[in-house]
């Protein structure tokens, strides 16, 4: 299966993106200026992706694995407020510092940065482009260089492209730690952040927090208000078990060592509690069940592969592309702004990519390099474990 990659610098492609969030958009408008054709499927009925807040939670036993489930695709939760300052959520030529929205804060709002991506779709003519309630469910290769696109949503279609980018978003499988001895015994409640929206159904509850990223911080420290302990746990070698200073329901563990039926939770450095609650904020987990019938890009322990510079399935490239999922506690919103820029170019024959079989040799540098420093599979994705050679 090998597909001719010259594309010439005059060729107006026929592009597909996958979602309107932040990538979609910023992917559709860099494929803009390059005059390519561009559709992009969006199967909900408005832009913004992860910044559309959705008090709605999924209905299943709050962790998210049911595959069936009604999916929710935002994980916000209400009082969110970005990680990073202002000056840092917008793009290169397109500031959220110099917009007003009414609120100066240095951390915006998570519907400060809707309105701003649903001004930049409005401004750069992206929305224009959008196709609303078009999930797309397949995408396949046929005749070696076309990728067909189907789109669901009651009537069933297919559409050619020459190029397809995926942009729908990572942030909505729960990743949860079922690796903990004794929690298929565990009988008390277990949600994933995916389905934390407010701290009220924690009133009076002892709730141990799993994690040690943003949510895990941001969520303990909300539901601290109303419960009646929160006892945060994690794996990490940095943290040291203690009290945590400002708060007097609130405690940091190591790992956890067991669980038990009864509610009991035992800790690594020998504490011993008992919870209503364990709320997992442990990440999530990638997924494009609508790529299985292309074969050229699996997932496996949390790692999308192969795939250059965590963009360019070799096989493919540049006619099939990612945006997002390389993640870091860095500047996000430019990084997707500079990998839709790398896809624009590369599809307008602008940029040339490394042959195949570099790209592969690149990939598996990567791979080797992590396994050689010691760095689990499942951090492929993440540059704050990436090792620069
Ligand atoms: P999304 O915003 O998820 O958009 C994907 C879109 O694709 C959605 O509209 C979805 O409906 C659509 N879609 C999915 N599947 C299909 C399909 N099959 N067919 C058609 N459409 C489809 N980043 C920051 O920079 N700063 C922060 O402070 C920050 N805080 C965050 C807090 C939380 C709780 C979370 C979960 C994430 C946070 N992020 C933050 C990361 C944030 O997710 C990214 O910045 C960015 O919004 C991701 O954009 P995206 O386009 O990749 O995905």
């Amino acid at each position: 299966m090998t597909m001719t990659m010259t594309i010439s610098s005059t060729d107006s492609l026929n592009v597909a993106v996958i979602g309107a969030g932040t990538c979609g958009l910023l992917t559709a408008r860099e494929l803009l200026r390059q005059n390519h054709r561009v559709t992009v499927f969006e199967k909900s009925d408005r832009v913004g992706g992860t910044w559309v807040y959705d008090s709605q939670i999924e209905v299943d036993d709050g962790l998210g694995l049911d595959p069936n489930r009604s999916v929710v695709h935002s994980s916000l939760y209400s009082s969110l407020r970005t990680n990073l300052p202002r000056p840092l959520m917008g793009f290169s030529d397109y500031s959220l510092e110099h917009r007003s929205y009414g609120d100066s804060r240095m951390f915006p709002g998570h519907e400060e940065i809707l309105k701003f991506l649903e001004d930049f779709a409005n401004e750069f003519g992206v929305i224009e482009v959008i196709r609303f309630k078009s999930e797309v469910e397949g995408v396949e290769l046929r005749d070696g260089n076309k990728l067909v696109v189907e789109v669901g949503g009651g009537t069933a279609e297919e559409e050619v492209f020459d190029a397809v980018v995926v942009c729908n978003g990572h942030h909505t499988q729960p990743r949860v730690a079922n690796d903990i001895p004794g929690i298929q015994e565990w009988s008390r409640k277990q949600v994933h952040s995916h389905n934390y929206r407010v701290p009220e159904p924690y009133r009076d509850q002892v709730v141990v927090v799993i994690g040690n990223g943003p949510s895990a911080f941001d969520i303990s420290r909300e539901i601290a208000t109303v419960a009646k302990e929160v006892h945060l746990s994690s794996r990490s070698s940095n943290v040291k078990a203690s009290s945590l200073d400002g708060y007097e329901n609130m405690w940091q563990h190591l790992k956890i060592n067991r669980v038990f039926g009864d509610g009991r939770v035992m800790f690594q450095e020998g504490q011993s509690i008992e919870a209503d609650i364990i709320l997992h904020c442990t990440g999530y987990k990638y997924h494009f069940p609508f790529l299985r019938k292309t074969g050229v890009v699996h997932v496996d322990d949390n790692r999308v592969g192969p795939l250059y510079k965590h963009v360019f399935p070799p096989q493919l490239a540049p006619r099939l592309a990612f945006v997002g999922l390389a993640y870091s506690q860095g500047v996000l919103f430019r990084m997707f702004e500079l990998q839709a820029k790398w896809i624009a170019l590369a599809l307008s024959g602008k940029i040339l990519l490394p042959s195949k079989d570099e790209m592969l040799i690149d990939v598996h540098k990567h791979y080797q390099e992590m396994e050689e420093n010691g760095i689990p599979k499942h951090y492929t994705h993440s540059l704050n474990f990436q090792v620069f050679v």
